[in-house]
């Protein structure tokens, strides 16, 4: 499994640096964002380092289902599944993204404003 010791969320993942995680399975781990946008704001990330979507392969077709079911437990286990919520994912400097890990924010709580 690829690891990085750079990388916080493997540190997190390997248990190096604390992160109670609120859902688990052998291929993922999801915890709550230090910095909330929303009432509920979880991230859902592989325990293997994979740098963001853009670098999953045909290979990673299992991990990917690991990773939309974990989203759909925790909006569950959060009561985000009767009001709705959002999934996002962020890829790169102009994606936003600042933690080269791949991880998926699942945002809820509250009424999000529309992308459009
Ligand atoms: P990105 O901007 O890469 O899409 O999302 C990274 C997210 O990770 C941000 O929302 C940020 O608040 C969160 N984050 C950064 N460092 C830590 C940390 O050490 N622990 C937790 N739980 N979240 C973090
Ligand atoms: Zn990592």
């Amino acid at each position: 499994m690829r690891h990085d010791p750079e990388c916080i969320f493997c540190r997190i993942v390997s248990g190096d640096i604390p992160g109670q995680p609120v859902w688990e399975d052998d291929l993922v781990i999801a915890i709550r964002d230090i910095q909330p946008q929303a009432p509920a704001h979880i991230l859902v990330l592989p325990r293997e380092h994979i740098r963001s979507i853009h670098e999953l392969t045909d290979s990673d077709e299992a991990l990917a289902a690991a990773v939309f079911r974990a989203c759909r437990q925790v909006a569950a286990k959060e009561n985000l599944d009767q009001h709705g919520y959002r999934v996002v994912t962020n890829v790169g400097e102009w994606g936003g993204q600042t933690v080269d890990h791949l991880h998926f924010h699942v945002l809820g709580g509250r009424q999000l404003r529309s992308l459009g």
